[in-house]
């Protein structure tokens, strides 16, 4: 089987450097026609350059067809016209990565509230900006793959990171509830948890490491998970050519009878409650209220 997106175009966020770059790359070598969005900023996000231009450079001279955007995620208008000048250029959008990112990482005791803001604007808030800008172009194509780019912070934990951690789980979030409203018009939403040796992880992998968490591993997941037969709805780990998936579960869970709902209740059957015996993964939220039914009606 080969996966082509011949006739498809994406936009990829972020994709100056690091993993959006490869992302590109590797979509353009494929035959998608790219946008390569960056602001170009370094890993705090303060400063600008033409990092997209050079990545654009690098596939034009592969052979492939990219156009740079240096628009910044969070400024919607700007990303609303990202998308107006690619469907001016090529007619529409088919995929969508979701991938710039900065760091602004301090245990949260020294965090300013300035940097927990900026973090979850460019991570959270700037991916749903570009979903938005182009949400009803793919209704209108009956057509759209999308991918939140989301970390083992977000979904784990990560001593120092509450920011990114809080914006990261936040875009699983999103994509839990977006596969469900674009289902209908064939939008297919995912969430990957990369992880890979770029300038964002350059002080914590040791060198031997750096070279084999090389962007280009991760490269094949987030090209599966936007290819017109990509599942939806899934949380993908990928890192050095290793990939898992993750879920969001939910327990059997147990009932108290009226006139023992107390603290005291909750606490004798919390073995029960957080047994994970038979645990399920809800499709959308509102299994919970129906496991809840079936617990009450015995
Ligand atoms: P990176 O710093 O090389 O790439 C991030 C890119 O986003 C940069 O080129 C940057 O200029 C761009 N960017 C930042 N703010 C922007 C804005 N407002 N508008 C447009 N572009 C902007 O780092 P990376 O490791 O390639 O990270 C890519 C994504 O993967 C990020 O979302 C990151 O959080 C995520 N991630 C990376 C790892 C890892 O191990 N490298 C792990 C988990 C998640």
């Amino acid at each position: 089987m080969t996966i082509s997106f011949k006739d498809r175009v994406a936009i990829v966020t972020g994709a100056g450097g690091g993993l959006g770059r490869a992302y590109a790359l590797d979509l353009a070598a494929r035959g998608a026609k790219v946008v390569v969005n960056d602001l170009g900023g370094s890993r705090d996000g303060t400063g600008t350059s033409d990092a997209a231009a050079q990545v654009v450079e690098e596939i034009k001279a592969a052979g492939g067809e990219a156009m740079a955007n240096g628009g910044s995620v969070t400024e919607y208008e700007q990303m609303v016209e990202m998308v107006a000048k690619t469907k001016e250029a090529w007619g529409g959008v088919h995929v969508l990565i979701n991938n710039a990112g900065i760091l602004r990482d301090k245990s949260f005791a020294k965090m300013e509230p300035a940097d927990f803001d900026l973090v979850v604007k460019v991570h959270l808030l700037g991916s749903a900006n570009c979903t938005k800008a182009v949400w009803e172009t793919m209704r209108e194509q009956n057509y759209g793959r999308i991918l939140m780019t989301a970390s083992s912070t977000g979904l784990y934990g990560n001593f120092g990171q509450a920011n990114y951690g809080a914006a990261k789980l936040g875009l699983a979030g999103l994509t839990k509830t977006l596969y469900l409203e674009g289902a209908k018009n064939n939008i297919k939403v995912n969430t990957l948890a990369p992880v890979a040796g770029t300038r964002m992880t350059e002080d914590i992998f040791p060198p031997e490491a750096f070279a084999q968490f090389k962007p280009e591993n991760v490269v094949p997941a987030a090209v599966y998970l936007v290819s017109e037969d990509a599942p939806t709805n899934m949380i993908i780990g990928a890192g050095a050519g290793a990939f898992h998936a993750a879920y969001v579960t939910m327990t059997q869970g147990a009932a108290l009878p009226e006139g023992e709902r107390t603290a005291e209740g909750v606490a004798r059957i919390f073995d029960k409650i957080t047994d994970r015996t038979g645990e399920t993964v809800p499709q959308s939220g509102s299994e919970q209220a129906m496991t809840i039914m079936r617990l009450l009606q015995g």
